[in-house]
């Protein structure tokens, strides 16, 4: 049976995110029924937009309850679905108590608790993952080891644990268990998709993804008295669900897939915003306009929730993705990061954010 056959709906876990709700979009355009998952389907507020362009769309959609915890969880959204793209998996990277808990528990147990589901699904034919290249390196300054000083879908990220980068390790570790599990059955095939850091126009006013809050923080003031020199891998929310998308679809599909358009730092996407809404908005914000020195961060670090460790293993170092897979397998078209960083502040400001 063809994967892209419209009379088998299609499953997307985790469906009221930001990355998720794009993908949805284009899935209900494309004519498909979307079994879309959410902690509480009873909350509207979180799905509201989805409502809206299911409306406006050919496709179907349906909302279930499910949680990343509970086993047993996604198996009525997944009843008959032959493709299940699993986005869902918390995107915190500050402010973490209990990372155990708050980060490893759900990616990790959602995993497994997502591809368990799936092998009791006999209809399930093909599962995406969202993974991140958080789970393909732990710090910038691993780059030093990498295959032609660039970050390949070869290298792994072994060096994150509870106490360091512990996002990141949540996500390594749920991204190996579903290798892991892939290999017990033969039924589905699994394709992974390692995005880098996803900005873009949001589908929603919400503003709990890391993504968000980070381009609300670029314009409210909150670097005005600079900023570290971090360097990210940068890719649009809209490349990113159309990558999912023909990974879902395409029959020869296999493996990672690093999704990054291009590596800036925070200050250059600072200029890129200035230069843009400077010139064409009356309204004045509070853009960084200056980094502040490596000794220094290294020195307030523990003052301001961070450790010495990630200030000497990220701040001030180069790194570089190869994303030549991501074009050559799934036909990804990067939009500049310009393109990116402009539309997604201005979507911002249009719903009030900031
Ligand atoms: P997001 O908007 O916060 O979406 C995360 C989703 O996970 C939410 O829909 C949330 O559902 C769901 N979730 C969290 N904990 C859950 C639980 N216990 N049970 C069920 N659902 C739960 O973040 P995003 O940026 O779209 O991230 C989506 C995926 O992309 C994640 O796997 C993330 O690791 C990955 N990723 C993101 C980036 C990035 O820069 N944004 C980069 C690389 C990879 P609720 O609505 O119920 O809260």
């Amino acid at each position: 049976m063809a994967l892209n056959d419209k009379n088998k709906p299609v499953m997307v876990t985790g469906g009221s995110g930001y990355v998720a709700s794009w993908l949805i979009k284009m899935l209900l355009e494309a004519d498909f029924t979307v079994h879309i998952t959410v902690r509480d389907k009873q909350n509207k507020g979180k799905i509201e937009h989805l409502l809206d362009i299911a409306q406006q769309s050919p496709g179907t959609l349906k909302v279930f309850s499910a949680d990343l915890l509970n086993p047993g969880s996604f198996d009525d959204a997944i009843n008959g679905c032959a493709v299940v793209f699993h986005t869902a998996s918390p995107f915190v990277i500050s402010g973490i108590k209990d990372p155990q808990k708050e980060l490893v528990e759900p990616a990790l147990q959602g995993t497994v608790n997502l591809l368990s589901a799936a092998n009791n699904c006999e209809t399930v034919q093909r599962v995406v993952l969202t993974s991140s290249v958080a789970a393909v390196m732990g710090d910038n300054a691993e780059i030093n080891q990498a295959p032609d000083g660039c970050f390949n879908e070869q290298c792994w990220n072994e060096s994150s644990n509870l106490e360091h980068q512990p996002y990141y390790y949540s996500k390594a570790l749920a991204e190996k268990k579903a290798w892991e599990m892939v290999k017990l059955q033969d039924r589905w095939d699994l394709v992974v998709m390692n995005p880098g850091f996803v900005m873009g126009p949001s589908l929603t006013k919400r503003n709990d993804s890391a993504s968000i809050s980070t381009m609300v923080s670029m314009a409210d003031g909150t670097y005005k008295s600079g900023l570290p020199c971090l360097f990210n891998g940068m890719v649009d929310v809209r490349d990113v669900a159309q990558a999912h998308f023909t990974a879902g679809f395409k029959e020869d599909a296999s493996g990672r897939h690093i999704l990054v358009s291009e590596s800036v730092t925070l200050l250059v996407m600072a200029k890129m915003l200035k230069a843009h809404f400077d010139s064409v908005n009356g309204r004045s914000y509070a853009f960084p306009t200056r980094e502040v020195p490596k000794w220094l961060l290294w020195a307030i670090a523990p003052f301001v929730g961070q450790t010495r460790k990630f200030v000497k293993l990220n701040f001030n170092i180069k790194i570089q993705y190869d994303n030549s897979r991501s074009r050559s397998e799934l036909g990804l078209e990067y939009r500049p990061v310009e393109t990116t960083v402009v539309e997604h502040l201005q979507q911002i400001i249009d719903d009030g954010l900031v």
